[in-house]
């Protein structure tokens, strides 16, 4: 009984940012527990990249290119898959970005807006498109991507405008979470320290990394299958009772 509860067969789930690095986890994940995936992300060839990679792995994978930014293509690319594939079951809102360090009081407007934009806009038209769509059939699990950032404040450098973007997420994961809970569709959010991905590869580098492995009671970094198989058990039945959680993936990060 509690192994099926993982199961996904036949859902159909829709991952943003899907093309590489914790959002092509999260799909090979979801896939491998049988769900029906549709990738959206803004760039063809690596969305093509991407279908293959998982084509590779025995799994197949509709694209769909979208800015999750432009909120009337994101409710488009919502109906388009919902008149092809039947309403979505399953969205992960992972798309996101971030900037190089900055002090808060020498952020630009642009890299300010950018960022939120991404982060905290992208986020909710995704979930506004697609939420709709499961309240129209009654039901849906959602997880939006946020960060260990939004619940503190990474040290040395300044990311405040990524700090503020990703708390604005867990809020907006508990709002969702509230007015749809009665509804049938779940809504919760991971919360990951930092995970080997291109996002952060300047890192090491610059020896930051080496500071916040010290910070990291684990003393490693995150890689992005650990945070795919958190994302799985949320968006599956194992987690029926749980709406409105940020789950710290984090290595223990936010114990200190
Ligand atoms: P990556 O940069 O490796 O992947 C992000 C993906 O999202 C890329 O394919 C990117 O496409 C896509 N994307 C960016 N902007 C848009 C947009 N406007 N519309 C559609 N797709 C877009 O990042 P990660 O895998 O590292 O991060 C995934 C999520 O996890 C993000 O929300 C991030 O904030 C969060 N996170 C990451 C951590 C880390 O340490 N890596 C830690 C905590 C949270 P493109 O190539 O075109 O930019």
């Amino acid at each position: 009984m509690y192994m099926e509860k993982l199961r996904l067969d036949d859902k159909l789930a829709v991952v943003t940012g899907g093309s590489r690095g914790i959002g092509l986890a999260i799909a090979e994940a979801l896939g491998e527990a049988g769900a029906r995936l549709v990738l959206l992300d803004r760039d063809a060839a690596s969305l093509e990249e991407a279908k293959k990679s998982l084509q590779a792995k025995g799994l197949s994978a509709a694209i769909h290119i979208v800015d999750v930014t432009v909120s009337a293509a994101v409710q488009q690319a919502a109906d388009a898959i919902a008149a092809e594939h039947g309403a979505a079951d399953i969205l992960v809102a992972n798309a996101g970005i971030g900037r190089p360090p900055v002090a808060a009081e020498d952020i630009e407007d642009a890299d300010w807006l950018a960022v939120n934009d991404v982060n905290l806009n992208g986020v909710f038209w995704c979930n506004r498109a697609f939420g709709r769509h499961m309240l129209a059939k009654g039901g849906g699990a959602i997880v939006n991507i946020g960060s260990m950032s939004g619940l503190i404040v990474n040290r040395p450098q300044g990311q405040s405008h990524y700090n503020a973007s990703k708390a604005a997420v867990h809020h907006l994961t508990h709002s969702l979470a509230a007015e749809w809970g009665a509804r049938g569709v779940r809504v919760n959010a991971v919360a990951p320290t930092y995970i080997e991905t291109p996002l952060i590869a300047h890192a090491e580098a610059s020896g930051l990394a080496a500071e916040w492995r010290r910070d990291t009671p684990m003393g490693r970094f995150g890689q992005a299958h650990e945070v795919a198989s958190v994302v799985h058990f949320l968006v599956s039945d194992a987690a029926s009772l749980m709406t409105g959680a940020v789950v710290p993936v984090d290595g223990g990060f936010t114990c200190w």
